[in-house]
């Protein structure tokens, strides 16, 4: 059942979204206008594979489900997606980036992300793969390291 006017529709944050001018979320050293700001807000789409991961990982700082499986390829999509409240990410860390620009159909990004859960530190050190189609980046899968 869809609400009145798509107000039931409308992406629930568990953060408030920061102002354009504050520092991104992804720790991308820019604002959050010119970084992930307008993919969450679906103002765009992100340009890169690298654009998506980090649009994705501040979706999940936020708390934004819908927009993780909107960007989730439908093969290797979960029916849902259900974030641990208690999972804090505190850090992004871009390892290395091959192909997925905006002229490629595949590209894939290592990643380190560390999050705290019930106060303890940990990392996930990940290998995401990223195709595109028909212009949209989406998330395929993602292989862990230790
Ligand atoms: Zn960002």
């Amino acid at each position: 059942m869809t609400g009145i006017c798509g107000l039931f529709d409308a992406p629930r944050l568990r953060t408030l979204p920061r102002t354009d001018q504050e520092p991104c979320w992804c720790d991308s050293g820019i604002t959050v206008g010119r970084c992930c700001g307008p993919a969450l807000s679906r103002a765009a789409t992100a340009v890169t594979a690298e654009a998506l991961m980090r649009s994705r990982y501040s979706a999940y700082l936020i708390g934004d489900a819908d927009y993780l499986l909107s960007t989730w390829h439908p093969a290797t999509r979960p029916a849902s997606l259900i974030l641990d409240e208690a999972q804090r990410w505190i850090g992004l860390t871009i390892k290395s980036v091959t192909a997925g620009s905006e002229r490629d159909t595949e590209g894939s990004v290592e990643f380190v992300a560390r999050f705290k859960i019930h106060g303890r530190g940990q990392r996930l050190h990940e290998h995401s793969r990223f195709v595109r189609e028909q212009g949209l980046w989406f998330y395929r899968e993602g292989r862990q390291d230790a």
